[in-house]
């Protein structure tokens, strides 16, 4: 109990101290916020932890890896930019029309006004409740009139609110459930971004796409080709059953002169192979003859369509 109070004293101390996280909703998006780029550190910190080659290429050629450094900052930049900014809700848009509604409103009435008009400034002199009452008028009726005015005539203005905003939704809106906001031009709600997309923000959704994309097959690439240098070598040397010796020293070795670049003289497929490298037991020394003229000649042999049917490169 004495834990959970002490749990509960340093929660509250955390939401004095960073308001913004005292909110759950808000707490999800930063967690997820902080996951993403972590996920992004950890994707890209691990292939220069591990991989040597590229570190040694940094130091030859600084603008390759300044190049990937540039587009992983921007990617995570465009993703706060996309994240952060409005996809275009309509209760803002509403807000904004009659807004300006009211003003031309109220220039119409100062306009009225004769003393004031004729020195060009502009001075209203109506009581300020009445002013409030007609910009309330005024704004509803703005809106309305947008949105009316868009849809063809005849059309109820009942089917075209939102039941969930109660207010009006021009074409091409849709109620957000998770942001439980109208946008305009919805698009889709993202997890990733923790916003909805719609009309405001679509265009910095498909910049932050493209980058990330870019960013993810770039880091991909250099991913494969670090596997292929540290991985593929290996395999290769036990699907053919060669040394590390004798695929280095080959031309220096006295057993293997002679023999064609492309013919492995121990190699018995590379099942076979295969399976005596990770099967065989360890207590039987295992004593490989060197092939005859005519197997050599017959491994030499280049591979036909039965060879590779009846599995001769494999078994
Ligand atoms: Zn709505
Ligand atoms: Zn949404």
């Amino acid at each position: 109990m004495g834990a959970l109070c002490g749990g509960g004293g340093f929660s509250d101390r955390c939401f004095r101290l960073f308001p913004c996280v005292s909110d759950p909703a808000r707490r999800a998006t930063l967690g997820l916020k902080v996951a993403l780029v972590m996920l992004h550190v950890v994707y890209a910190g691990v292939l220069f932890i591990i991989n040597k080659e590229l570190v040694e290429k940094t130091r030859q050629e600084p603008w390759y890896t300044a190049m990937y450094l540039l587009l992983f900052i921007v990617t995570l930049a465009q993703y706060f930019i996309t994240s952060g900014s409005s996809p275009g809700y309509v209760l803002d848009a509403m807000r904004a029309v009659n807004e300006e509604g009211a003003l031309s409103n109220r220039m119409s009435v100062a306009s009225k006004q004769p003393a004031s008009s004729k020195n060009g400034s502009v001075v209203i002199t109506i009581d300020q409740s009445k002013v409030g009452r007609d910009l309330l008028d005024s704004n509803a009726t703005s809106w309305t009139k947008l949105v009316m005015d868009m849809y063809p005539h005849g059309t109820s203005v009942r089917t075209v609110t939102c039941t969930h905003c109660n207010a009006l939704q021009p074409p091409r809106t849709k109620h957000c459930q998770d942001c439980d906001k109208c946008v305009l031009q919805f698009d889709h709600h993202c997890v990733w971004l923790g916003t909805c997309i719609g009309q405001g923000n679509h265009c910095k959704f498909w910049w932050y796409i493209s980058e990330e994309t870019a960013l993810c097959i770039w880091t991909g690439i250099l991913y494969i080709q670090y596997l292929k240098s540290n991985i593929s070598k290996p395999c290769y040397l036990v699907l053919t059953n060669q040394t590390t010796y004798e695929l280095v020293r080959r031309r220096r070795i006295q057993y293997l002169r002679g023999i064609p670049e492309r013919v492995f003289p121990f190699s018995k497929g590379a099942c076979r192979n295969l399976y005596d490298f990770c099967c065989a037991p360890s207590n039987i020394y295992r004593m490989e003859p060197l092939p005859t003229a005519r197997e050599i000649e017959e491994k030499s042999r280049p591979y036909t369509c039965f060879d590779i049917l009846s599995c001769r490169c494999c078994c």
